[in-house]
């Protein structure tokens, strides 16, 4: 037997991992309902839009199969440099690296600052690679609380507990993945007044949902920094409803210059791994050049079926929700006893009889995420609906054999 790494044998995705014995299922003829991947195409009503699919398909019919330069299209960073400065920051062509995806981006960012012993600071819960990626290069992931009767809102107190020198990365999810909790000013001005007293920490504002704020609030953390470095994400996967074609980018925001070394670790490990997708960059920069206004439809079909979640989930005993400001998912509590204590049971058990899938909370956050599950919210309502019944039932069915 070929041995394989730790690194590589202790690595967990929640979001995927409960799809096995999905398709075990699915294998025997059964058709489930899918409400635990935050992909909109696997849902109606929310395609990529028309002009970005020409775009990515013109590119190819003029052969542009090519290689492309390692910090992505000058073209398409500079309409990224543009669009982040409409933001509120002076974002230059050069600040802009685009990536196969934020999922990329993070991979290099994590390669590019941590040693052995460094920490990065995430939210807990958060979006599994926080977790997952650091300890591949001997750092650790501590989790800062988010208060889960709050709204999910950022605990600043433990953050000011938990930094020291070790941190060099300190992320924001915003909106949040998976509890939909937006960041407004003051609590990103909070965010930046922390890390400003840590010299060796850089600010990871993953804001691959800021087209998908619906609480009005959200604001760019680099349009507010003056003095702390801050990497912010983004990219086509979720605004621009296209993951697949695996576009994101860093933009560095570094009004001190302190970044100057990482910089040069950045574009070298951009260079080593060549360039991001070619077409898939132009089908982006029609997104970013043309005019917007489609998002707006997609984003009230997001908007209903938010509302219609918060109803249902109203009227279920044994579920309680903080509504989310933005993103597409919600951090569902299990309030029955049974299920609180196992939320993974109740995710497995409830694919095996009544064919939904969901996400167990602990996915996110073994300690502040169990006891629930995360749902996304993007399938239309009819779905959206036969899926509610079913945990209704699966909750009273279990609550009566259970009592
Ligand atoms: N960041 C967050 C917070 C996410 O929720 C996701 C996907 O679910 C990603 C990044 C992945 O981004 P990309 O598709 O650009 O790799």
């Amino acid at each position: 037997m070929i041995p394989v790494s730790d690194r590589a044998a202790s690595i967990q995705y929640a979001i995927r991992d409960v799809v096995v014995p999905a398709m075990a299922l699915e294998a025997e003829g059964h058709e489930i309902i899918k409400l635990n991947i935050g992909d909109p195409i696997a849902y109606p009503g929310l395609a990529t839009p028309p002009h970005m699919v020409e775009a990515y398909k013109d590119s190819l019919s003029r052969g542009e199969s090519g290689y492309s330069p390692s910090y992505g299209l000058a073209k398409l960073r500079e309409a990224i440099a543009k669009d982040e400065s409409s933001k509120g920051w002076n974002c230059a062509v050069d600040d802009v690296y685009v990536c196969h995806g934020v999922t990329e981006a993070l991979q290099i960012i994590f390669a590019a600052i941590l040693e052995e012993g460094t920490k990065v600071l995430a939210p807990g819960p958060h979006y599994p690679p926080y977790m997952a990626y650091p300890q591949m290069y001997g750092a650790q992931t501590i989790e800062y609380g988010l208060k889960s009767d709050e709204g999910w809102a950022i605990d600043f107190e433990d953050i000011e507990c938990k930094m020291d020198d070790d941190v060099r990365l300190l992320v924001i999810i915003n909106p949040n993945n998976p509890t939909g909790n937006v960041a407004g000013k003051i609590e990103i001005n909070k965010l930046l007044a922390i890390a400003e007293k840590w010299p060796n920490c850089v600010i990871v504002a993953d804001e691959i949902y800021d087209g998908l704020d619906f609480s009005g609030n959200h604001v760019s953390v680099s349009s507010l920094s003056k003095s702390t470095p801050v990497i912010s994400l983004n990219g086509v996967s979720k605004v621009y409803y296209a993951p697949g074609w695996r576009i994101g980018y860093m933009a560095l925001h570094d009004p001190l210059k302190v970044m100057v070394d990482l910089r040069d670790g950045i574009e070298r490990l951009l260079r080593s791994r060549l360039c991001a997708s070619t077409p898939a960059q132009m089908g982006y920069l029609a997104g970013l050049e043309s005019n917007r206004s489609w998002m707006e439809s997609h984003k009230s079909k997001v908007k209903s079926r938010r509302q219609l979640c918060l109803d249902r989930i109203e009227g279920i005993e044994g579920l309680e929700v903080e509504a989310p400001g933005g993103a597409f998912y919600m951090f569902v509590r299990l309030t029955d006893i049974n299920w609180a204590v196992d939320d993974k049971a109740f995710v497995l058990k409830l694919l095996e009889e009544e064919h939904v899938l969901l996400v167990h909370g602990s996915g996110f956050s073994t300690q502040k995420g169990a006891g629930h599950f995360r749902l996304v919210y993007l399938a239309d309502e009819a779905t959206l609906n036969i899926a509610f019944d079913r945990i209704d039932k699966f909750l009273v069915r279990h609550r009566s054999a259970k009592e």
